[in-house]
């Protein structure tokens, strides 16, 4: 049974929450594609939500005059609460970025030499369509696959399973939060979801491993993160890195890289040995405890000190501040979890951690999410592949859910299960979202087509064959927003200023791409507005009262255990697996146990990397508000590594990794806040792409200099903290 058919999936009464009266529609301010623009005068609020990264924050774009102004967060939104992060605030700049892609651009020169000419939708669409239809006759429609971020790609996927192909997915899954998922769902039956079901904000003690929130700026996790701190709940910060979150924390535990498993394992040793567990919790709806604890005898907080670096004192002390917050300690599951390798039996050693403490379901810990309940469009039924996805072939990663993008990668590359001969990419920068970017380029090179889809020039664009520029979220519809979330909600993106020059919204993109396909019947609807009033009129809701508000908010439901939330586990055995019945029969461990990690060359420092609280990935460095805010990222250093390289704070350097790989020149940030065995840096900088003028050669990328990856054997992710690099100082 699927995820979301074990959900509550509940009706709402469909009133409206009140209206912002000086909310105006879009049609008085912007014209529609095929409307003349209204003459408009004075200042207009028109509610929306954003896009500058995949939160979905609810907003009010202020229109001064006829142009855009500025963007503040809906307080009607449950996400954003009224108020946007930095980003979201400067969401203007995506609109008024001058590096924008402006019109349709077909390939010139060779692949990646970045030469285009200019050509109108019609000649760009009809070429994409007459290349995939000569994939399709040649290798079938499976041969073309989709890479995907955000909503805004809903439309495209509709047309590639139209057209025939199953393969659809998201660096999302494969290079972040799969893992984590995986791990969650084989504990607990369930996903951990985006947003997170975390209640951070009821919680008493929170529990942070690697998760550097404030940093990366979840509006709604920042949000309540600031609350739990007023509080006064108990923090504990688990990183090599003195980050932001670290300045908040009464136990901060600068751990060695690599070896979290030990101290969460040590942690859960002392729960159990000190009976300090939720007893009754686990008798009810625990699967397996005896082997379980059989297991973690031996990983005493002694043998986790030569691990971790933690002493057993410390890993004693906090491990009884989560017991003594029972059940509102919340052990983050993090997001961005693709690290060392170990990463789905490390989630799972979280998840079984919050289990212990009987946060699941609970208030304090993770909440049971709805949603409202509005039905997709009825299209007509997708043709049936012929043959199966072809990122993991045998099922070799058993307990993957989601497309894995280097299963793609590889399938491109060599050709088996099946040859891949098409690349469609909406929104993503392949070149620094997958791991090694010398493996893409090479899948590159034996595609027919690659089409890519973005609002800026980024460094996939550079390899394509045609790009299509997209209007920013601003001057565009999208697909609702129907979130799983602590209350139900449905959301509205709709355009507030016209796109500035050629530039094209998702769905009409993909409805022409369709049309050009000759599979025109897959859009029966006459425009977006007619679209997405059906969906909510078939939810009973009014089209008219979302467009004044921007958001829609049901009736809020019982959300944890104790306010009669069903506790069931969709498991093999329907209880919490402490041990794992799949994991014993796919040959895994079936409670996780801890693998040292694998060191670097002598000499050389583990590279890690996060982000910024003003940067989205690699997307946001040509907006100028931000990049004002941020226009390169740094390298930290320990001043103990600083001396031995003689390199001084604010002095530029280069880095070498393992394999010889060179970064771009980076600033130094000297700062004891970094452990002496790594280095930090932001990620996403260091563009190479010449279209990104603003962007270009500032800072340096981590995606280059991660040319290794370890794969999790449970599902395909790709580990990238497995880099390291020296300090190179001579020409930077
Ligand atoms: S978290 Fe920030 S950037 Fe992301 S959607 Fe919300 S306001 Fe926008």
């Amino acid at each position: 049974m699927n995820d979301l058919s074990r959900r509550r999936f509940l009706k709402i009464s469909g009133t409206a929450v009140g209206v912002a009266a000086a909310a105006t529609p879009l049609a008085r301010t912007a014209r529609t594609l095929a409307g003349e623009p209204a003459p408009v005068s004075g200042i207009q609020k028109i509610p929306t939500f954003c896009d500058i990264c995949f939160w979905k924050c609810g907003a009010i774009a202020y229109v001064k005059d006829g142009k855009l102004w500025k963007v503040e967060g809906n307080p009607l939104d449950p996400l954003s609460r009224g108020r946007l992060c930095p980003r979201g605030t400067g969401g203007v700049g995506a609109h008024t970025d001058p590096d924008r892609l402006r019109a349709p651009l077909m390939r010139k020169n060779k692949r990646g030499e970045e030469v285009w000419t200019q050509v109108t939708w019609d000649e760009a669409l009809g070429f994409i369509a007459e290349k995939m239809q000569k994939i399709k006759a040649a290798y079938g429609p499976e041969a073309v696959a989709l890479f995907s971020h955000g909503l805004g790609g809903n439309f495209l996927k509709h047309t590639l399973k139209a057209y025939g192909s199953p393969n659809i997915a998201a660096p999302s899954y494969a290079q972040c939060r799969g893992p984590r998922d995986a791990g969650f769902r084989l504990t607990f039956g369930e996903d951990v979801s985006s947003p997170e079901r975390t209640d951070i904000r009821n919680a008493q003690c929170l529990v942070l491993i690697g998760s550097h929130l404030g940093e990366n700026m979840h509006n709604t996790q920042v949000q309540e993160f600031a609350e739990a701190v007023e509080n006064h709940a108990s923090i504990i910060v688990v990183d090599p890195r003195f980050s932001i979150a670290a300045g908040k924390a009464k136990y901060y535990l600068p751990i060695k890289p690599g070896t979290d498993l030990a101290l969460i394992l040590a942690w859960m040793n002392v729960l159990v040995r000190e009976g300090l567990y939720d007893k009754e919790y686990v008798a009810a709806h625990g699967f397996g405890f005896e082997q379980f604890a059989a297991t973690i005898t031996p990983y005493t907080p002694e043998w986790a000190y030569p691990e971790t670096g933690i002493d057993p004192g410390t890993i004693r002390v906090t491990a009884r501040e989560m017991g003594r917050y029972r059940p509102s300690t919340l052990v983050h599951p993090g997001r961005h979890v693709t690290w060392y390798g170990d990463d789905t039996q490390r989630s799972r050693a979280i998840a079984l951690l919050n289990a212990l403490l009987g946060s699941w379901g609970r208030k304090g810990g993770f909440y049971a999410p709805v949603t409202m309940d509005v039905p997709g469009y009825p299209y007509p039924p997708y043709p049936t592949p012929a043959k199966p996805k072809v990122d993991n072939p045998d099922h070799r990663y058993p307990f993957a859910h989601e497309t894995i993008t280097t299963g793609i990668r590889e399938a491109t590359t060599t050709g088996k299960p099946y040859p891949v001969k098409g690349w469609l990419v909406y929104a993503t920068n392949l070149l620094h979202a997958l791991p090694n970017e010398a493996e893409t380029i090479k899948a590159i090179q034996n595609l027919d087509l690659l089409v890519v889809v973005d609002v800026i020039p980024s460094e996939i664009a550079g390899w394509a064959d045609v790009v299509l520029p997209e209007s920013v979220y601003l001057e565009r519809h999208d697909d609702l927003n129907v979130e799983w979330f602590r209350e139900p909600f449905v959301a509205l993106r709709q355009p507030v200023v016209e796109s500035p020059h050629d530039q094209k919204p998702n769905w009409w993109i993909a409805r022409k791409l369709a049309e050009h396909l000759g599979l025109g019947q897959f859009y029966p609807w006459n425009t977006i507005e007619d679209y997405l009033q059906h969906r909510l009129n078939a939810a009973g809701l009014s089209y008219e009262e979302l467009k004044k508000a921007g958001i829609i908010r049901g009736t809020p439901q019982p959300i944890y255990f104790d306010e009669g939330v069903p506790a069931t586990f969709s498991t093999p055995s329907g209880k919490i697996e402490f041990y794992s019945l799949q994991l014993h029969k796919a040959g895994f461990d079936p409670v996780p146990k801890y693998r040292r990690p694998e060191a670097g060359p002598s000499g050389y420092l583990r590279l890690l990397y996060g982000r910024a609280p003003v940067h989205s990935f690699s997307r946001t460095h040509s907006n100028r508000i931000l990049s004002d805010m941020m226009p390169e990222n740094e390298v930290w250093l320990n001043p103990i590594i600083a001396g031995k390289f003689d390199v001084r704070n604010g002095a530029y350097v280069r880095l070498k990794n393992q394999d010889g790989v060179v970064s771009n020149r980076v600033r130094v940030l000297v700062t004891e806040r970094i452990r002496p065995d790594c280095v930090y840096m932001v990620h996403g900088f260091g563009h190479t792409s010449r279209g990104l003028r603003h962007a270009f050669g500032k800072g340096a990328s981590d995606a280059q200099l991660i040319t290794r990856y370890a794969t999790d054997p449970l599902m395909g992710g790709t580990a990238m903290n497995v880099n390291f690099v020296t300090i190179e100082t001579q020409g930077a």
